[in-house]
């Protein structure tokens, strides 16, 4: 089971000066990979793998003291973080999703970086290839053995994620209790048990503040010293609502977890994700990162998360299996049905995902 640390890293003007340099090569590296990729497939019909160019970023090291400055290792996490895209984009083109082809990286969209090697951690500082020991923050303790870090740059400073396997996951055990969890739109997300749980109040106040301070940014002059303030404060933005989803989803899968050993949710991936309003696609965000503490918690407790295709629902009946005549739109917010007492939409949903999420978990139970 492998899990990520994260710490504020503490590095010194001089070693910033370096993490900086290391980040603008390794952005270099990335577009000038992306670029090749492009024209080989372009005039060659070839599509090249990662490791014909990390062959290439061999050559370009020798060649160019000033890559050769910056250690192998980091350079090649820009075409692995390359190649991970094209696969990305294969897969979505596969599922017949809105592909993305993989983006050239402005200086604001490439911020991070692999050692790419085990890290070698000492107290609370950590070595940096070809740097050296760099301080960290270290408010809680590693667990595991380090396979990998990264290093992170945001508008607060500097991040150091340090990768550990952390050991055999638990047994699973019996499962017993168990509910199934649908996503919602005016609350958070709807229990089987028929409980809603409702959106924080503050993902609704880093909405206004981000949406606020997009417009700012908008009126700004290309190039002027406010523009580039008013988007450091957009970026800010963007991550105490970040922060703030990752603190929500942990709490209530904690919560979750304690009451529950099976829960089951809609697997958005299937549908594909609905572009639409900001506060959509901050819902939908909440959404992916509650998924992700859902199944990382299931993993290291031992329990269940199991994703279940969310076609059809919200439309049959959790009671006694009917499709409704009519159609539900978006807006009718109460499930109908003859068999018995209207139902609230998503209740009824949570329960039809519940009843999908056992059956699939039993399938591949005696499958095993
Ligand atoms: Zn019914």
């Amino acid at each position: 089971m492998i899990r990520s640390f994260r710490y504020p890293l503490r590095p010194n003007k001089a070693q910033e000066a370096v993490l900086d340099v290391y980040l603008w090569r390794a952005r270099q590296v990335f577009n000038a990979a992306l670029e090749q990729r492009i024209s080989a497939y372009r005039n060659q019909g070839r599509t090249l793998t990662r490791y014909d160019q990390q062959r290439d970023l061999t050559e370009l090291r020798q060649s160019d003291p000033d890559f050769e400055a910056v250690p192998a290792t980091v350079l090649r996490s820009s075409l692995k973080r390359l190649d991970l895209a094209y696969r990305a984009f294969f897969r979505r083109i596969k599922a017949g999703e809105k592909p993305g082809f993989p983006r050239f990286k402005g200086r604001d969209r490439f911020k991070s970086f692999s050692f790419m090697v085990k890290p070698s951690i000492d107290g609370s500082t950590i070595l940096v290839p070809k740097l050296g020991y760099v301080k960290f923050y270290k408010y809680r303790e590693i667990r595991g053995v380090p396979l990998d870090a990264s290093i992170r740059k945001d508008s607060r400073g500097w991040w150091v994620s340090i990768q550990c396997d952390v050991g055999e996951s638990p047994r699973k055990i019996e499962p017993a209790a168990h509910a199934g969890i649908d996503v919602g739109l005016a609350s958070f997300a709807t229990l089987s048990t028929g409980e809603a749980i409702s959106n924080p109040r503050l993902f609704r106040e880093s909405e206004a503040v981000l949406a606020a301070r997009q417009q700012v940014l908008a009126r700004k002059k290309r190039g002027s010293r406010s523009r580039i303030r008013a988007k450091k404060l957009v970026a800010r933005a963007h991550e105490r609502a970040r922060n703030q989803r990752l603190d929500f989803a942990r709490k209530l899968v904690a919560q979750l977890f304690t009451r529950f050993d099976v829960i089951s949710y809609e697997d958005l991936n299937i549908r594909g994700m609905v572009h639409g309003t900001l506060a959509k696609s901050i819902h939908d965000a909440a959404w992916g990162v509650f998924v992700h503490a859902l199944t990382c918690k299931a993993e290291e407790a031992g329990k269940w998360a199991v994703a279940v295709d969310p076609r059809g629902t919200s439309q049959r009946c959790s009671r006694c299996g009917r499709l409704p005549d009519v159609r539900k739109s978006l807006s009718d917010r109460v499930h109908t049905c003859v068999c018995g007492p209207p139902m609230d939409r998503d209740h009824n949903a949570a329960c039809n995902i519940d009843a999908l999420g056992l059956s699939a978990l039993e399938g591949s139970r005696e499958a095993a």
